[in-house]
């Protein structure tokens, strides 16, 4: 699996590093509130354990699981929602975690479906930002880090459902991509 890694972009140290800073931040903002904590489905769930560990409040959790890659490395464009919340959230101060902002179309999705169903707030934390390939404006509150525009895996991120089990963010080698 490491073979088909160009280069370490993120070691486990770092995503560590950045789960404390962020953790601090938003325990700052939510001080005296009971944030509900909403991850995206699949590629979150590393990045959400460890941060809901860093937040020092009383908190509960709950999924949602949206697609727009279908497999491959290139955005469909479409979103769609493949598993709804078993949460209401009418009145809820909403934390919605990602695990990489790209487009903005899945965000963009997300802020219209979930506002539409009247939070209290909604405020938006993604590990990664790709910012060239920004196409849509999504509001992100926090950002762990900025990163290139080139396909990552790991910590998560998957390729075809794969490599989500690597401890760090790396790039994935062109070449394991390439004509398929
Ligand atoms: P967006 O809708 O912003 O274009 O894309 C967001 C989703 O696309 C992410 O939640 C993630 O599933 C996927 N994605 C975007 N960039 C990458 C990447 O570099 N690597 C992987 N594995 N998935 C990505
Ligand atoms: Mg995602
Ligand atoms: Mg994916």
């Amino acid at each position: 699996m490491n073979n088909d890694i160009e280069r370490v972009l993120y070691s486990q140290d770092d995503i560590k590093a950045a789960c404390e800073r962020l953790g601090a931040e938003i325990t700052r903002d939510y001080a005296g509130k009971r944030p509900l904590v909403i991850g995206v489905l699949k590629g979150v769930v590393f990045f959400m354990t460890d941060l809901m560990r860093e937040l020092d409040f009383l908190t509960d959790m709950d999924f949602i699981d949206v697609s727009s890659y279908h497999g491959g490395t290139e955005s469909s464009g479409e979103v769609t929602l493949v598993q709804d919340l078993s949460t209401d959230i009418e009145g809820r101060d909403v934390l919605l975690v990602e695990d990489i902002l790209d487009s903005g179309r899945t965000l963009v999705y997300l802020q219209e479906l979930l506002s539409a169903r009247k939070p209290k707030s909604l405020k938006i934390v993604t590990l990664l930002d790709k910012p060239e390939g920004h196409q849509m404006a999504a509001h992100v509150d926090y950002v762990g880090f900025k990163v290139p525009n080139e396909f990552l895996v790991g910590y998560g991120l998957d390729y075809n459902e794969y490599y989500r089990n690597l401890p760090y963010v790396g790039v994935l080698k062109p070449e394991v991509y390439a004509n398929k």
